[in-house]
């Protein structure tokens, strides 16, 4: 079969099942899509072909005695932000180009545990700090779509190997957008769960109040069958939510029985997010999908959220202060790189973290590390972490009067590698995405049209504390009636 790529995770684990094709021939497949694709995307840091095919005979013999997982045999890849075991795990950065991880991170472990089979590692930006991938020490990654434009960051390699057919499922982190908003560049879906959901345990810290793990998928349901086995409670990392997984699968697949699926379902639309700054074809496209939802049975309601602009600075504040303490971790003396003949101790840890960590990464180190320091602690750390609780009251406030909220995932479609965008320009681009992580609510993105250069627009839905299913089964019922998550780009 020369389709196998273009599968949901739904037809791959039944044609598993069915014996249609083994999990070492669905392997082979992407291996050699990978091997004669990749050069032009540079989506893998490191592809690991044997223990794929390791790991998919295993796979073959739980699927041959009957033991299989809905997911047993399925490829996927994930982010080179997850500790894996014996493999290069660099977090995008020089400082650990050469680290090979003892261990497992919670989530690559209980995707083993399922029979899921690792096809590699992805590209992203260097400790997960950027929206393009551009600042990945491997080097730009390209959107399938246009290979001359970025495929959105900081899980860029993740959301390009998706889109290009080199693994039907990928994971992604997301801190304060790195899922949605590649999603929406690279016209997938994707999934960032409320905070607490998916252990962070093995998935190397930026920002750890924000940081949370999540799925890349062609459809809202691939992406459910994924985040069904990363999520759960783990007694290894003191914010996991000890609570039951509710069945997401299932409430899908039984969402699409009833006769209405979204009748008396109110969508929030916040009006400071359809302001300016947002792309004119964006905002056409984005109001078509309400429209859309409309005709599903769903109403439009107005809700107020804390403008974009305050929700970024205040973002842009936190993360780099968290990120300053959890950077310093890396001196060059535990692990990670070492600068050639230091002259004492001082040179060592100077050199061997300005040669190790790239540009963007030192000026979150430095804009983190003076917004901590003891003469502006309060006036700019303790302050934003009020106006955080503001902005979460915000949300809370807004959920009063909707179940979902409904905006654009970015303001632009992918935009040209090399653009030469300032700093601040690239943190502009995350206004819509933000808000979600400093109030630890569960977004996703789905894709929702073209623009006129035919690149991908996400809608991003956002909901309440632990309301995953209300957004997969929203998401699901979009799709449903839609084709745009089918498309697909063509590489030569
Ligand atoms: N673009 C944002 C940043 O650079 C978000 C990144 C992320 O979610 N990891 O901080």
């Amino acid at each position: 079969m020369t389709n196998l790529h273009e599968l949901s995770v739904k037809a791959l684990s039944d044609g598993l099942k069915n014996k249609q094709f083994s999990s070492v021939e669905l392997t082979q497949h992407f291996l050699d899509r990978i091997a004669k694709h990749d050069k032009a995307i540079n989506s893998f840091i490191t592809v690991t072909p044997e223990l794929a095919i390791k790991q998919a005979k295993q796979a073959d013999e739980l699927l041959a005695n009957g033991n299989a997982h809905a997911l047993t045999g399925i490829p996927l890849a994930h982010k080179d932000i997850f500790n894996t075991e014996g493999v290069l795990t660099t977090c995008g950065s020089k400082m650990l180009a050469n680290f090979v991880s003892p261990y497992n991170a919670t989530i690559v472990q209980k995707c083993l545990d399922v029979g899921l089979v690792t096809l590699g590692k992805t590209s992203m930006d260097e400790f997960a700090m950027g929206s393009d991938n551009e600042s990945s020490y491997f080097g730009a990654v390209h959107n399938p779509w246009d290979l001359s434009r970025v495929p959105g960051g900081s899980s860029g390699g993740s959301a390009a190997a998706v889109a290009s057919g080199f693994a039907p499922i990928a994971t992604g982190s997301d801190t304060g957008g790195s899922i949605r908003q590649p999603a929406s560049f690279c016209g997938l879906t994707g999934i960032k769960p409320t905070y607490g959901r998916i252990s962070r345990f093995g998935m190397i810290a930026y920002a750890s109040s924000f940081d949370q793990a999540g799925t890349f998928g062609k459809t809202a349901e691939d992406c459910a069958y994924l985040l069904q086995v990363m999520a759960g409670y783990d007694n290894k990392d003191s914010t996991s939510y000890n609570a039951d997984v509710p069945n997401w699968v299932e409430k899908l697949h039984a969402n699409r029985q009833a006769d209405k699926p979204l009748q008396g379902v109110k969508i929030g639309v916040p009006t400071e997010y359809f302001g300016e700054g947002l792309n004119e074809t964006v905002k056409t496209q984005i109001n078509q999908a309400l429209k859309q939802y409309e005709a599903l049975g769903a109403t439009l309601v107005d809700v107020s959220l804390t403008k974009p602009e305050i929700t970024l600075a205040t973002y842009y504040l936190l993360a780099p202060a968290e990120a300053s303490s959890n950077l310093s971790r890396y001196d060059g003396v535990r692990y990670g790189y070492r600068c050639e003949n230091p002259s004492d101790l001082t040179d060592l840890y100077t050199r061997s973290r300005s040669e190790g960590f790239g540009a963007e990464v030192q000026r979150r180190i430095l804009m983190g590390t003076y917004a901590l320091s003891a003469g502006y602690f309060d006036a700019y750390y303790v302050k934003a972490q009020k106006v955080r609780r503001l902005i979460s009251q915000d949300f809370a406030k807004a959920f009063e009067s909707c179940d979902v909220i409904a905006t654009p995932t970015a303001p632009t479609t992918a935009y040209k590698i090399g653009a030469s965008l300032t700093p601040s320009e690239i943190y502009m681009g995350d206004v819509y995405t933000i808000g979600v992580n400093l109030a630890g609510l569960p977004a996703m993105s789905l894709p929702v049209g073209f623009d006129d250069n035919h690149l991908p627009v996400g809608l991003q839905l956002i909901g309440n504390h632990w309301q995953e299913d209300k957004l997969l089964n929203m998401a699901d019922a979009y799709q449903q009636v839609t084709d745009f998550h089918q498309k697909m780009a063509t590489l030569a």
